[in-house]
């Protein structure tokens, strides 16, 4: 079966693999789609994986090979369910299991993802895809269970003033879900003008670039503080504005990961009892709550997703465009599609 394929050097090449058998309590997956996700982008062209590995993990697919007892038939539309925390780890013990520490991450050598046709699954490892909701979008069910478990770790409430900076795919999706919840007041900074139009078009109530954001006064709040800033941008400066941007007791959420580390003002932490959090993965409920969210008709999917598919052989390409920040929205990869 084809498979797009790091082979090391920041590079993905679409090379012929064995197709995988399904072992012992496992089904077979035809994937139907798989999301580019921002952690695949720093795993290829910041070369944390390992050569030979098939990344993506955000996929939907319908069972092509089931065990007559797995509860499963050919052709049930599912996607992959995260495993709970173990419940034995430190952080499952006080309660964390998002970052519970027998999580599989997917730099070891010879991790098998979904940018490829078939993929293994364990069958008590899957959720059915409700029949509200089609099987491409249901790719969306990681990155907006992980959004889920942002909102929460924020304590985000109905009437708070929301600001999120960056909007690409993960802050696209942070809005949405936002504004799905209820949330009214969301003001979005971003540079790019074609994503400030889309986090509008998802659910924006104000866009602002970067530079429209001013300094705090040192002991006062800006004129219009924010009780919740979510950073997904990656950029040291949006963090360090974001924070300037709090209200008393406000809370940052960096959810974007990048290279340079922001520097904050302690001072203005303790006079102002700010939090700042990071939110990285889901809840132990899983995928439940997103597929069912995904399946409510309360989400924007067709502007949260990219209206073009592509093939495995432009996987690279892809790549290479998000990381410039040239694609707004979230790119889905349809292994079946001819290259
Ligand atoms: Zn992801
Ligand atoms: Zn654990």
């Amino acid at each position: 079966m084809p498979a797009a394929v790091y082979v090391g050097d920041g590079r993905i090449e679409v090379d012929e693999v064995p197709r995988p058998e399904p072992g012992p309590g496992e089904v077979l997956v035809e994937i139907a789609a798989c999301g580019i996700c921002g952690s695949d982008l720093h795993m290829v062209l910041e070369r944390y994986a390992r050569p030979g590995a098939i990344l993506g993990h955000e996929w939907s697919g319908i069972v092509a090979e089931a065990p007559r007892d797995s509860g499963w038939s050919t052709g049930d539309r599912v996607v992959g369910n995260a495993a709970p925390g173990c419940g034995e780890c430190r952080p499952c013990r006080r309660g964390r299991p998002s970052v519970c520490m027998r999580r599989a991450s997917a730099d070891f050598a010879g991790y098998r993802g979904a940018f490829c046709q078939y993929k293994t699954a364990a069958a008590d490892g899957l959720i059915r895809i409700p029949d509200s909701l089609a099987t491409r979008p249901a790719a969306l069910a990681e990155p907006t269970a992980i959004t889920l478990h942002a909102l929460r770790l924020a304590d985000v409430r109905p009437d708070d003033r929301v600001l999120v900076t960056g909007a690409g795919p993960v802050g696209l999706l942070i809005i949405a879900v936002l504004r799905a919840q209820g949330i009214s007041d969301i003001t979005v900074s971003e540079p790019s003008p074609l994503r400030r139009q889309q986090a509008l078009d998802v659910g924006a109530t104000r866009v602002v670039t970067p530079e429209m954001l001013r300094e705090p006064p040192m002991t006062q709040p800006v004129a219009e503080p924010f009780a919740i800033a979510f950073e997904c941008s990656g950029h040291a400066s949006a963090a360090e504005t974001a924070l300037g941007q709090l209200d008393y007791a406000g809370t940052l959420v960096i959810v974007g990961t990048g290279f340079e580390p922001p520097r904050f003002n302690q001072n203005r932490l303790i006079i102002f009892e700010l939090e700042v959090i990071g939110a990285y993965n889901y809840n132990d409920d899983g995928f439940g709550p997103a597929v069912d969210l995904l399946g409510s008709g309360a989400l924007p999917l067709g502007s949260l997703i990219e209206p073009t598919d592509i093939p495995l052989s432009e996987v690279m390409y892809a790549m290479e465009r998000l990381a410039r920040g040239e694609i707004p929205s979230k790119v889905m990869v349809q292994p079946g599609l001819a290259s």
